[in-house]
């Protein structure tokens, strides 16, 4: 995780190591490796790269890029940082560290911290979460505090009340039969990526392009969607699912559709007194229909760890006949809120799934939306991209298609 991001609260019951703690003694062998190949040269990024192939050390990530998406590196260059990577590799990690790992990790207790402006709570239960809201009804949620850490330590925003959602067992917890699953709102991004691969391909693309290790070790998607950003990554993916959301408060429980939680820029249909509990998404198809296809896309300046310029994700359920009976189309970063094209959605439904239904319907999906033009895209740029994004996953469902029909 990002320790700039973290905080200090969020650190009672765990335990801290620093760049020069994992040496105990003698250096670490990621540390040699990386003195040995030559990974550090202006020595600014070289700490939080040993942090984590130090981790990826222990977890048998080393060699995947994955290990290090997370930090940048602007003079030594990556060569010699893979290179210490493997090196360090072939080292066993057997040592007091492995030992420690191998232990149960101890279970996070209730803490409740005053300053002199400030209150950090972290309780152990929803009710307890729910009791405190009552109390304190402007209290500010903190999940994986990937979004609010920024406010923290870059804009030095001053929250009076904190409230932690990470020891509470009942969001942290991921839910599935044949028919559904329940996403628990403060479960880490990278524990979903392990527990349901392979249930939605739309959601595992999105989450391999979603920020870095390090923040998806942290980030949930309560924050993700609490936020309301217009750019955050999920909520395309989750409209496109027909995702409901589950919020709870003293006063009880209600479910809503995702699409009616976003209220405008920035604003969601939450309440004073409420905390988003959980995601439900359905599984099946369509009734009518014989084949799902869905992906997402995401639009950025570089690959992973940045921030999209539009996102995208599309479900379409097609019946015997090849004939479109279902379809969600979605975007981020073409409004003030993440949208679905429903006008679109409607017109191709009962259409052929071909091109020229694509080409077709191209144009009106290309006025769609009026986005804005900033420093990563010009307002035409977006308009293009909703508009051939549609058609490319088309291209690209098709030719898997095709493929496992030869
Ligand atoms: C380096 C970096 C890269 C990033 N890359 C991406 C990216 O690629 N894509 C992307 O979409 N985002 C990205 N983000 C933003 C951030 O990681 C996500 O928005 C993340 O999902 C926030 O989740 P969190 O648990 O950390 O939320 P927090 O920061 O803890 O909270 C965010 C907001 O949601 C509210 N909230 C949290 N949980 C709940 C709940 N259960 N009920 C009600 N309200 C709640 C909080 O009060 C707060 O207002 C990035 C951030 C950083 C620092």
């Amino acid at each position: 995780m990002n320790s700039c991001l973290i905080p200090l609260g969020a650190i009672a019951g765990r335990q801290i190591l620093t760049v020069e703690g994992v040496a105990n003694g003698s250096l670490h062998p990621v540390q040699t490796a990386m003195a040995k190949l030559g990974g550090s040269q202006c020595g600014y990024c070289t700490p939080g790269f040993i942090m984590s192939l130090f981790a990826a050390y222990y977890d048998g990530t080393i060699e995947s890029d994955e290990a290090i998406e997370g930090n940048l590196c602007r003079c030594t260059g990556y060569l010699p940082i893979r290179q210490a990577a493997k090196e360090a590799a072939q080292t066993p990690p057997v040592d007091h560290f492995a030992e420690a790992l191998g232990h149960a990790t101890p279970e996070l207790t209730a803490i409740a911290y005053q300053s002199e402006a400030q209150q950090f709570y972290r309780p152990t239960s929803l009710r307890d979460v729910l009791t405190l809201l009552q109390q304190y009804p402007n209290a500010t949620l903190v999940a994986g505090a990937t979004d609010l850490g920024l406010e923290l330590s870059w804009h030095r925003q001053v929250y009076p009340v904190m409230i932690s959602l990470e020891a509470v067992p009942e969001l942290k917890t991921i839910e599935q039969t044949s028919d559904w699953v329940e996403i628990g709102a403060a479960v880490p991004l990278s524990q979903i990526e392990t527990q349901l691969h392979g249930v939605f391909p739309a959601m595992d693309e999105m989450l391999h392009w979603f920020a870095a290790r390090q923040v998806r070790n942290r980030a949930t998607l309560g924050g993700n969607i609490g936020t309301a950003s217009p750019i955050g990554d999920m909520p395309p993916v989750l409209l496109a699912l027909d995702a409901r959301v589950r919020l709870a408060s003293a006063a009880g429980e209600r479910v809503i559709a995702l699409a009616d939680f976003f209220k405008g820029y920035r604003v969601t249909d939450l309440q004073a007194g409420e905390v988003i509990a959980s995601i439900q998404i359905l599984k099946g198809m369509t009734p009518g229909a014989t084949r799902r296809l869905s992906q997402s896309y995401k639009i950025g300046k570089r690959g992973t760890d940045d921030i999209s310029i539009v996102a995208a994700a599309y479900v379409v359920d097609l019946d015997q006949q090849n004939r479109i009976v279902h379809a969600r189309l979605a975007y981020g970063g073409v409004a003030a809120t993440p949208i679905r094209a429903i006008a679109v959605e409607q017109a191709i439904v009962g259409q052929t799934w071909d091109l020229p239904t694509i080409q077709r319907v191209k144009p009106m999906l290309h006025e769609t939306f009026t986005p804005l033009d900033d420093l990563r895209g010009s307002a035409d740029y977006r308009k293009r991209l909703v508009a051939n994004l549609f058609e490319k996953f088309f291209v690209e469902t098709s030719a898997a298609h095709a493929e496992v029909s030869a």
